[in-house]
């Protein structure tokens, strides 16, 4: 082809009217800020009908169309049936909800498309500073280190590597056969699942992961974590870590922290503190004591997507020792080192210290939200989740029919719907049931756990936009659906 010809034709992704695309764009925003607006007024749960999920079974699109069209397409059947974790009335697992001027962050994000991973670049410091304040928040010292994932189920990862470097730095190059025998780690049987599928992962395998015993609080019991630490040493195993929970996922329970602490420095062990959203109330200085030795932890995850409410996905892994954390994931390669001057000089490159090479510019929309909302407006917020916690705890124990299953020591209540003649089985069943309907119903969205074989449904309040009303229609609603259930029986 002729030089011309190539000229004329030349292509580009950017929009040929950019003036049309600029509207569509006030357009989406008006929609989404009316939607955020808007949503109490909606249902928690709505089912996508099967014309929603057919246009998501089109064919693989061969011919451009028009954006207007495919923003319709999302309009129409995407966006009404979310997950909905936005509602007022979702307490389901542990789920944030994210903020309207999040949004805003993301998007401008999106627009400078930063990949934050190497380079003198603004993005890079802005990632500094909120894993700066992250160890300020935490109590970590200023030299540690961190980083931003996508969840705290990699930031558990990202620690456990370094630990597992700390216990033995030839594994990095010659793999786990460099270590004498099978490497092992603890944390009580109220770890999160993802911990475990760490620990598979890295080749630790899970039948080396120790589960502890808790006590009736779900605490992990002390007396047992010893004497387990002093079996398998005399068996031949070599204990390497102790992962201690802030806030575990089923009912909220907080490890004795300090006590880890002194025993894994006693035993030179490595401390990991699994806090993906147990740790947030360290912003509260009536919450210091619970978490005491929390900042004493060789590394800590916690999640901003969570309880600082910021919009998915955010989390951090913090490293008490950075050279350590640097020595687990660097590797000299020619095309990263950095230069003197220009592009390529500038803060050490981030993927020395996790997996990721190209990473996004989460920190945006943490740095915004934590500098908008001011860290007070956060404090006040959880302690109103924790307020919320004890309320609804009240109206369970008040309410005939009504049985509170654990202990509410944070912000996660697990109760049950119990007419007093059911037996176990029944119960299980009853409430599961009761908990499909709420859903159906467009009610309310806790989820469920199964503590000691008992079914409990469950409500995580990590949640800036429920009322205190809204836990009174949670308990009045179970057990309208509860009766309704059990009288036409
Ligand atoms: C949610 C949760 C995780 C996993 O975090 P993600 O952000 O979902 O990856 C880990 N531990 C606990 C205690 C959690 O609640």
């Amino acid at each position: 082809m002729k030089k011309d010809a190539l000229l004329t034709e030349e292509k580009t992704l950017d929009p040929q009217d950019w003036s049309a695309l600029n509207e569509l764009g006030h357009r989406m925003l008006d929609d989404l800020f009316h939607y955020l607006e808007t949503v109490r007024q909606r249902a928690v749960y709505t089912k996508p009908p099967t014309a929603a999920i057919a246009s998501t079974e089109e064919a693989l699109p061969e011919m451009p169309q028009d954006a207007a069209a495919v923003y319709k397409d999302f309009f129409s059947n995407v966006l009404p049936y979310n997950t909905n974790n936005i509602h007022p009335r979702f307490w389901a697992w542990v789920q944030g909800g994210g903020t309207p001027f999040g949004m805003l962050a993301d998007m401008l994000a999106s627009g400078m498309n930063a990949n934050v991973s190497i380079g003198d670049n603004m993005p890079m410091h802005v990632e500094k500073q909120v894993i700066n304040w992250s160890k300020e928040i935490m109590g970590f010292p200023a030299t540690a280190s961190g980083l931003l994932l996508s969840g705290a189920s990699l930031a558990n990862i990202t620690a456990l590597v370094v630990a597992r470097h700390f216990a033995n730095r030839e594994i990095k190059t010659k793999g786990l056969q460099a270590v004498r025998g099978p490497l092992t780690i603890y944390g009580s049987s109220e770890t999160h699942n993802c911990v475990l599928k760490g620990v598979e992962v890295i080749g630790i395998g899970s039948d080396h992961f120790r589960k502890v015993p808790v006590d009736e609080n779900y605490r992990i019991r002390i007396d047992i974590l010893k004497r387990m630490l002093i079996e398998d040493r005399a068996a031949g195993y070599i204990p390497f870590c102790i992962v201690g929970n802030a806030g575990t996922v089923n009912t909220g329970a907080i490890d004795p922290l300090d006590e880890l602490a002194a025993i894994a420095r006693k035993e030179k062990l490595w401390l990991h503190v699994d806090g993906a959203f147990g740790a947030i109330p360290r912003l509260l200085p009536e919450f210091a004591d619970r978490l005491k030795g929390l900042e004493l932890a060789d590394s800590l995850s916690f999640d901003f997507h969570k309880w600082m409410y910021v919009n998915y996905e955010a989390a951090c892994v913090l490293i008490r020792d950075p050279q350590l954390h640097r020595e687990a994931f660097a590797s000299a390669v020619n095309y990263l080192t950095l230069h003197e001057r220009g592009l390529s000089a500038g803060p050490d490159s981030l993927n020395n210290y996790g997996m990721e090479l190209s990473r996004g510019f989460k920190a945006l929309k943490i740095w915004m939200s934590l500098k908008h909302h001011g860290l007070e407006s956060y404090r006040a917020l959880i302690r109103q989740n924790l307020q919320q916690a004890q309320y609804l705890a009240e109206l369970i124990q008040l309410r005939p029919g009504l049985e509170l299953m654990a202990p509410v020591p944070l912000n996660i209540v697990c109760f049950r719907y119990d007419p007093g003649h059911c037996t176990d089985k029944e119960l299980n069943a009853l409430n599961r049931e009761i908990l499909m309907r709420l859903h159906e119903q467009g009610i309310a969205a806790p989820s469920y756990t199964v503590l000691n074989g008992r079914y409990a449904i469950r409500a995580a309040i990590t949640n800036h936009r429920s009322r205190f009303v809204d836990f009174e229609l949670l308990v009045n609603e179970i057990v309208r659906i509860g009766n309704e259930l059990t009288q036409s029986s």
